[in-house]
Order: C-alpha cells, then sequence, then structure tokens
C-alpha cells in the first residue's frame, strides 16, 4: 500500500456496482490505494437500486454452463455463500440462460465485508460531482457527501458510474443511445411476497388475467408471455420483471414520469395477481426500486468500440483483458427482447481500449460505460461482465499509472 496524504488516492472509483466493486477489488489486488463512491447508502448498483436479481454473464450459454468471469468476483460470490446464496449456475426457464440468482439483502452485506476485507475505502452517500483536468488528464475530484464538498486527488480514476457521470462532468464526450439517439427501454422488476408457496406459479393463468387486463387497464403490459419470474433466494417471495417503459430521453422529466407508471403499475399488476391467478389471494408488493431500472443512458467515447461483429464471431484478441460471454439482449422495443448469441468458444475478448477514455490518460471505463456499440453494449452490460471489465480497469488504471 503507498504512503500517501489522507486526500490522495492511487485509484478513485465512482460507483458501487458490479463494474465498480470489481474495479475497487481489482485497484486493491495490485496494492494500489483505493476509495471507491457512491451515490447510494448501500452498494450493489442494479442488484439492489433496481432489483435485478441476477448475475448474468458469469457463464457462457449451452447445455453446461461454462464460466466466463472468475477472478475477484469469486470472493464477493464466497461472501454471498457465507451468507447463504448458493450461488450456483442455474439455467432460466424463460430464457435458458445460465445465471447465479439473487438476494438484494445478501447483496449489499457481501459487497460491504469484501471491499473492508479488501482495504478499499468506501464513501456512501457521496456523488463524483465535479473534477478538475487538465487537457490530457484528470487531476482531483469534488466529492457531494452528506458532510458538504471535499477534493481528492488520485492517479487514475474508473468511471463506473452506470451512466458515465464522472465522464460526463469531465467533459469526455459522450453518445446518447445507439447511433441513431435512441435509448433501450427501462423496466421495473418487483418482488412479491405472501404468495401461497404449495401452489405452483401458474404461467398460464397469469398470461390469461393479463390478456383480460391489458383490454382496459391503465398500464397494460408488452410481456403477453407473463414476464420473467423466478424465486428470490432465502426468501421465497416472486422476482417478476412485467413492467417496461419506452424512453425518449434522458430528462429528469422523462425518468419521473417513467418512475410514477412503474409505481402505478406494480400496484395495478399485483391486484390481478390477487384476484385472478391462484395462490397470490394474499400477495404483496414487497419492493419496487429504489429506482426504475436503466438499460442504456450515456456512452462516453473509448479508444475502441466492441462491436456486434466481434461478438458473433467470438473475436478472440492478444489484448483481451475480460470476456463477453451473454448473448446480446437487444431491447429496443419495449418487453419484447431478442437474443442474438455468441459466436465462436462462446465469448468474445474485451480489449483494454474499450476501458479506456479517448484523449485522457487517465480515465477507465467499467461495467455498462466500457466502448461498445449498440449491438455489443446489448451483451457487455449485464453484472458478470461488468465484474470483469471493472476488474481489469481497476488493474490498468493503477499499474499504467506508475
Ligand atoms: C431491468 C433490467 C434488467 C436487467 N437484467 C439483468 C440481469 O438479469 N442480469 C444482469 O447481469 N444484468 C442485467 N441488467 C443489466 C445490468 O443490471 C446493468 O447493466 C449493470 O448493473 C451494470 O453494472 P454497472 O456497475 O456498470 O452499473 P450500475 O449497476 O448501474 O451501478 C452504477 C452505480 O454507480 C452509482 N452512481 C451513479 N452516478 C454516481 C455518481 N455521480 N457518484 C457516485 N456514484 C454514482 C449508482 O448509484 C450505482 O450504484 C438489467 C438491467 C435492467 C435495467
Amino acid at each position: 500500500m503507498s504512503r500517501k496524504p489522507e486526500s490522495a488516492y492511487d485509484v478513485i472509483v465512482a460507483g458501487g456496482g458490479a463494474g465498480g466493486i470489481g474495479a475497487a477489488l481489482g485497484a486493491a489486488a495490485e496494492g494500489a490505494k483505493v476509495l471507491l463512491v457512491e451515490k447510494y447508502g448501500f452498494l450493489g448498483g442494479a442488484a439492489t437500486t433496481s432489483q435485478v436479481l441476477a448475475y448474468c454473464g458469469f457463464f457462457q450459454q449451452g447445455p453446461d454452463p461454462i464460466k466466463a468471469v472468475g477472478g475477484v468476483a469469486d470472493l464477493l460470490l464466497d461472501e454471498l455463500r457465507a451468507l447463504g446464496l448458493d450461488c450456483e449456475p442455474f439455467k432460466s426457464p424463460t430464457t435458458s440462460n445460465w445465471i447465479i440468482l439473487l438476494e438484494p439483502e445478501a447483496v449489499k452485506l457481501a459487497m460491504d465485508r469484501v471491499l473492508a476485507k479488501n482495504g478499499v475505502e468506501v464513501l456512501l452517500h457521496t456523488r463524483i460531482a465535479a473534477v478538475t483536468r487538465t487537457a490530457s488528464r484528470l487531476e482531483s475530484a469534488t466529492l457531494a457527501g452528506m458532510d458538504g464538498r471535499q477534493r481528492v486527488t488520485a492517479e487514475a480514476f474508473v468511471d463506473a458510474t452506470g451512466d458515465a457521470n464522472l465522464s460526463l462532468v469531465a467533459g469526455q464526450p459522450c453518445r446518447t443511445g445507439n447511433a441513431e439517439g435512441k435509448l433501450q427501454a427501462v423496466s421495473a422488476p418487483v418482488r412479491i411476497g405472501g404468495r401461497d408457496m404449495s401452489v405452483p406459479i401458474d404461467r398460464d393463468a397469469i398470461i390469461a388475467a393479463f390478456s383480460e387486463y391489458n383490454k382496459t387497464g391503465a398500464y397494460p403490459t408488452a410481456r403477453e408471455d407473463g414476464g420473467i419470474f423466478t424465486i428470490v433466494p432465502r426468501t421465497g417471495e416472486m422476482w417478476w420483471m412485467m413492467f417496461d417503459h419506452p424512453m425518449a430521453d434522458l430528462s429528469s422529466r422523462s425518468f419521473s414520469e417513467a418512475e410514477r407508471a412503474s409505481r402505478e403499475a406494480a400496484h395495478d399488476y399485483v391486484e390481478v395477481l390477487r384476484e385472478k391467478v391462484p395462490g397470490f389471494q394474499n400477495a404483496y408488493l414487497v419492493q419496487t426500486g429504489p429506482q426504475i431500472g436503466i438499460r442504456e443512458s450515456r456512452h462516453p467515447v473509448a479508444r475502441y468500440e466492441l462491436t456486434g461483429e466481434d461478438l458473433k464471431t467470438g473475436r478472440r484478441r492478444p489484448d483481451g483483458v475480460a470476456r463477453a460471454a451473454w448473448p446480446m439482449e437487444d431491447h429496443s422495443v419495449a418487453g419484447k427482447p431478442v437474443y442474438h448469441p455468441i459466436g465462436g468458444e462462446g465469448f468474445a475478448d474485451i480489449p483494454l481500449d474499450c476501458l479506456r477514455a479517448k484523449g485522457l490518460d487517465n480515465l477507465y471505463f467499467a461495467g455498462r460505460v466500457i466502448g461498445a456499440d449498440d449491438m455489443a453494449y446489448a451483451s457487455i452490460r449485464v453484472m458478470g461482465t461488468a465484474f470483469a471489465t471493472g476488474e481489469a480497469a481497476g488493474r490498468a488504471a493503477y499499474r499504467n499509472e506508475q
């Protein structure tokens, strides 16, 4: 561990989702003095902010789950196992893809523990508000927290904010959505309790109930197949993704409308289950949010953009630092995901240049902000892959700046 003044770090990581946890642990494994800042009061990113309760991307798809992501992510999986999650590959009955099922309170605690054990300093309730820079480097960040503002310095920075908020304040050019500016839909997974667990969840009954609701209901669902549902480990609750909302832009007005609609829809949908679906008579909504699930926002300009063609052909490369193994899951049409398989050996290499800001020497990307075209983005954004790009970004951020 290097000796530095209290407010000086080797690596500052913005964002405490899968990308940020991977980056912080990766940099710490190299011996860096690391600060991670997260705007919420807990870690986890979409898994805990938006009820996204399955890690995708840890395994290649196919008849058997072949591991595509290991490294520091395994430290987190071990913490989750210690809290009672089995973390075994689970084949989704809806999509036939291999995933790891999660429970949000375990994710929060496991992340607290793994960062503490590995010497990462964490500031919650703190967001990166501004930076200072030269033409080619970031120099310091202004953190806005509960105690006001403070300035910290670092040799290198990792943007793992999902929405490229660090890149934005750094003045890095960003594209919104795909090449035409179109954003993937937002969705609002929810957890439902109070179900009679002796009654299997009847997909046909859900389909029939919502075909009826869609005729007059205020928030018709595009998921005419009953949506995606699983059972949340440790709780027996139903996890359900049934509500999607197209996004025209990234304005607060559009997000406010989406958030409000998602809560009204969740209320309606639980009422429909209670009235129409066997076993749900006493069901209740355990939780929405804390915020709606954002699939896509800004893409900062990287030195290389991974392409759909790279993934379709399973391109291998000598400068690969992480593997993309999740099928390209396109949500251009709300509620109608389309999956395109990864070719070659079942994964493609992600080169370091996808994790480096174009024109800024010490800004790195992790998670869903890495360089990718719209098809590649539909794969690399998942959390398993985000751990891997995070680890690679954190390690490179420390090594390259020494
Ligand atoms: C509805 C939905 C379903 C999905 N389903 C799956 C799935 O089943 N499995 C899967 O693996 N992936 C899924 N994804 C994709 C996945 O959840 C995200 O792409 C993934 O979480 C990206 O990880 P990340 O670490 O890059 O970003 P995030 O998980 O978004 O984490 C970013 C973190 O940065 C913090 N932050 C933002 N700005 C600042 C700031 N200025 N200062 C400090 N902190 C900041 C945020 O609070 C957040 O905690 C889904 C996404 C959605 C929306």
